[in-house]
């Protein structure tokens, strides 16, 4: 017989997502019990080095507040971020740099303050169902095998493991041929020389392509984003030098000075819940990793004396399982920038997909300063009304979520379903069942902004 644990919650998985969806369940009184496969909170962030936070606004107002802000103010606080900063690539508006190891704790804090049960090293084997609502699951750690019993679930692992043990409809990848985007091993290099991209931005914007229409906006970033030197790629591929498809170095600083996340390696044709697929393309990313890193050292401005700090850790997972919920959130909703009477996030980044098939980026944009809004709805689900999704899983076409998996969206989806599973409690109602109305208030007391 397995040991049996009880809570208000579960949430899988702990990204930016499942953490923020853990703390503000758990400050709202509920016992809640993160569940994390990793030893370190963060998911893509700390432990597939992805980075900076994209983006907290849309033009000039600032559309993701409540606890996403709140964790970046408290690394602000303790020096271990920057705060918002303009987008020096000229993607976007504004970016937040953090210190990775800095992020990992400060979430961790949040959720302990909030009295929340962290269990690292546990994996969600299985779900069990009774009555068509999820009843426990069934967690792997230390060889150990744990179950774990809420009457709300929160599927905040990124690739929708619970709801895909739990048998909710999802989809994956492209309507045309469920290609996932691809995945990307990105790497941190410290010893960068920065200034001397700084000095190049300044000479010759030409250099790099969105920054073209915004010359000069590098003067005010306080740590450097950067995408460019195309021709250099080019020229780099045709020497056989890189031997996969990429078309632009994209790099950006973090919150230590001189440190950069690279964010190039492409991988395609492998699927990201495939368990050898996944295997195949760790050991292609950390291929492209070292190839990459003798290429930028010889050629890319600023990068000669640059050293490789850690790659990943593991592979970055763009987009992989989708819970199909009760509404679908779609390209034109966004590209419209659509408002819903019961909304629960606000944001302003453009649907950014990495090409399933080559080196090009499709990328379309919301009118400047535009921003659009997501429906409670994406977050549940009429098959097992008691499983919501959170982050970059919920219910999205392949190409909104190219846009709704970027991390400030996630941590306020987290906060939405966390908030959302304590009004259910409050009511003794299923997620379906909760009063959008009220929903959005507490948000808005918390801070949210909901457009
Ligand atoms: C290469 C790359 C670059 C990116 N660059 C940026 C960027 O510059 N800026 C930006 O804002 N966003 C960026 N993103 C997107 C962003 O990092 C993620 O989409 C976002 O952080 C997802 O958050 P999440 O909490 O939904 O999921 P994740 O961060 O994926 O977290 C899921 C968590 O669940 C855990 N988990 C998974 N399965 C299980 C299981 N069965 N049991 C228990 N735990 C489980 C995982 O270990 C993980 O900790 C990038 C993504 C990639 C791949």
């Amino acid at each position: 017989m397995n040991d049996i644990y009880d809570f208000d919650c579960i949430v899988a998985g702990g990204g930016i997502a499942g953490s923020l969806a853990a703390a503000s369940a758990g400050r709202m009184g509920l016992s809640v019990l993160l569940a994390e496969e990793q030893g370190a909170l963060g998911g893509s962030m700390t432990s597939s080095g992805t980075g900076p936070m994209m983006t907290f606004h849309a033009g000039s107002t600032q559309v993701i507040r409540g606890i996403t802000d709140e964790l970046v103010r408290r690394l602000v606080k303790k020096g271990l971020s920057p705060g918002h900063t303009v987008d020096s690539t000229g993607y976007t508006y504004t970016v937040t740099p953090f210190d990775a190891e800095g992020f990992k704790r400060e979430l961790e804090l949040m959720c302990l303050e909030a009295g929340v049960t962290i269990l690292y090293h546990a994996s969600i084997e299985s779900v069990s169902l009774c009555a068509g609502r999820a009843e426990s699951v069934s967690l792997l750690s230390c060889g150990k095998k744990l179950s774990a019993r809420a009457p709300y679930f929160i599927d905040a692992t990124g690739d929708g493991d619970l709801i895909f043990q739990a048998g909710v409809p999802y989809a994956e990848g492209r309507d045309s041929d469920g290609k996932d985007q691809p995945m990307t091993m990105n790497f941190r290099l410290s010893n960068v020389d920065i200034d001397s991209i700084r000095a190049l931005m300044d000479k010759d914007a030409s250099l790099f392509p969105f920054l073209r229409s915004k010359i000069g906006i590098q003067k005010e970033a306080s740590r450097l984003s950067c995408s460019g030197f195309e021709d250099i790629m080019k020229d780099g591929i045709k020497r056989g030098e890189i031997t996969f498809d990429r078309d632009i170095a994209l790099f950006f600083e973090t919150n230590t000075r001189g440190e950069v996340i690279v964010n190039m390696t492409r991988i395609n044709g492998e699927s990201p819940v495939d368990p050898f697929g996944i295997s195949r393309a760790e050991t292609e990313g950390r291929r492209q990793v070292w190839e990459l890193y003798a290429f930028m050292k010889k050629h890319i401005p600023g990068f000669a004396c640059a050293h490789l700090i850690a790659s990943g850790p593991s592979i970055g997972i763009r987009s992989s399982r989708r819970m199909k919920g009760i509404y679908t959130i779609t390209a034109d909703d966004i590209l419209s920038a659509r408002r819903f009477d019961d909304a629960v996030v606000a944001f302003g980044y453009p649907i950014d997909i990495h090409s399933s098939d080559g080196a090009a980026t499709d990328s379309r944009f919301l009118k400047d300063g535009e921003y659009y809004t997501i429906p409670y709805r994406t977050l549940i689900n009429a098959s097992v009304p008691n499983i919501m999704a959170a982050g970059r899983d919920i219910s999205a076409s392949f190409e909104a979520q190219a846009s709704t998996r970027l991390s400030p969206c996630c941590g306020a989806l987290g906060e939405a379903a966390g908030v959302a599973a304590a009004i259910a409690k409050r009511h003794g109602c299923l997620p379906i069942d909760v009063p959008t109305g009220e929903l959005r208030s507490v948000l808005k007391e918390q801070g949210a902004f909901l457009g």
